[in-house]
């Protein structure tokens, strides 16, 4: 048994030799459980603040944005730019490469460890899937990162409140901005709104890019009468 057990995987390691997902080079032992390379990982850099969603301009302390009309405060980890943080998003979301937490975990922790901001008294609501899409991806990877903000800032996660009422496209296949916000329009609805209100929330999604997605999240949760709000994104475009 052994023996067949050693062989598939000397068959596996032909079949699927380690090398890096983004740049291709041969990963050492080390590397091989991560399938990044150490020098792929060191290129992302983490931020150390809050962002503005709309200008996208750093914002030095948690009470103020630059443009006052948006009523949230966006909390990137790193910049989508990156295409190793890209190609790492894209493996997991997509490939379902649900190893790549291992990676992924501690770049969140270090930039929470950087805003160094108490956000115990959150209630951390991962952006939910519409049931379909959910049935057809299997996991949602806001849920993952929920977990990993959780599990750092002892803040809890409340899913089965924020609900997607309707099957949106995903932002790829929406041409443009104004595709993307009509697409999304009304798109979540509260089964408790009682829940939310003069609460503390951090939304979570894996990319901020045009913003829309996030926009109608938050819309229905002041809209319910939810205090301060913060968009936690792994990365924004
Ligand atoms: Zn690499
Ligand atoms: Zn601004």
């Amino acid at each position: 048994m052994e023996f067949i057990y050693k062989l598939k995987n000397i068959f596996f390691d032909i079949l699927f030799p380690s090398i890096c997902l983004n740049c291709k080079i041969n990963l050492t032992i080390d590397e091989k459980n991560k399938k990044v390379c150490e020098k792929c990982i060191d290129s992302i850099i983490i931020y150390s603040s809050f962002f503005c969603p709309k200008c996208k301009n750093r914002v030095p302390t948690q009470e103020k944005t630059c443009h006052k009309e948006i009523k949230f405060l966006l909390a990137p980890v790193t910049d989508y730019q990156n295409p190793v943080i890209k190609n790492i998003i894209r493996f997991f979301k997509y490939k379902k490469w649900k190893s790549l937490m291992v990676i992924i975990t501690p770049l969140i922790n270090n930039y929470l460890d950087n805003l160094s901001q108490d956000l115990k008294s959150f209630i951390i609501i991962p952006i939910p899937l519409h049931k379909d899409r959910f049935k057809e991806r299997g996991f949602n990877q806001s849920e993952y990162i929920a977990k990993v903000i959780s599990e750092k800032t002892k803040a809890e996660i409340n899913t089965g409140n924020l609900k997607r009422i309707k099957a949106t496209k995903t932002q790829a296949d929406s041409k443009n901005l104004e595709e993307r916000v009509k697409n999304i329009k009304n798109c979540f609805a509260l089964e408790n709104p009682e829940e939310i209100k003069n609460k503390n929330i951090l939304l979570v999604d894996d990319v901020f890019t045009s913003g829309s997605t996030m926009t109608e999240a938050v819309k229905i949760l002041k809209q319910s009468g939810a205090k301060k709000i913060i968009a936690f994104v792994l990365a924004k475009a």
